[in-house]
């Protein structure tokens, strides 16, 4: 993947290239200038479009109100350290509870093809109440690439999932 990439698909520039000047002169367009530039995000950091289509989404985002989309920002997601905790062990107990919780991906996670909702820009996935990253054990099946706040992310203060951490008593559902 490069950020330069040569486009792949010159109807699909085109196609972008007449939507995002459709949208730019309308001045109702915030929640569908937002879905377009996250899409145009997502397109350059798989490099199917060259990082200049940024320009087109400014253009677009110039006038109306944007929706808000959450993006997370870590810079780099590797040099977050996670808590020591012994997950492997709790899981009977705290039924991985964490895995539940909202988790907003960053460029970095687009990047590394963690899973996408095109519906819903940036949430991670979650089928059942539960992150799709995550197998019938409890185990997060992209562990090396899990998100930002996944690995930010520390249980042991959390009441949502512990009445008591040490003495492993895991707050009833
Ligand atoms: S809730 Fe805490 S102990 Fe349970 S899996 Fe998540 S981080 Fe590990
Ligand atoms: S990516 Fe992994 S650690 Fe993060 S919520 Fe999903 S299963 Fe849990």
């Amino acid at each position: 993947m490069t950020a330069d990439a040569p486009p792949s698909d010159p109807a699909l520039i085109a196609e972008l290239t007449a939507l995002g000047e459709a949208l730019a002169a309308r001045d109702d367009h915030a929640d569908l200038a937002a879905r377009l530039e996250w899409l145009i995000d997502l397109l350059i950091l798989r490099g199917t479009l060259p990082a200049s289509f940024r320009r087109l989404a400014a253009k677009v985002k110039g006038t109306g109100e944007r929706s808000v989309v959450r993006l997370a920002t870590f810079r780099d997601k590797h040099a977050i350290p996670s808590a020591d905790i012994d997950c492997a062990a709790r899981i009977p107990l705290c039924g991985g509870r964490c895995c539940s919780f909202d988790v907003t991906l960053s460029a970095q996670d687009l990047a590394d093809h963690l899973p996408f909702d095109i519906t819903q820009p940036y949430a991670l996935p979650r089928t059942d109440g539960r992150c799709v990253c995550m197998d019938a054990d409890g185990a997060c099946t992209v562990y090396a690439n899990r998100p930002g706040a996944c690995r930010a992310y520390d249980c042991r203060t959390d009441p949502r999932v512990w009445i008591d951490f040490d003495a492993r008593i895991p707050t009833p559902r």
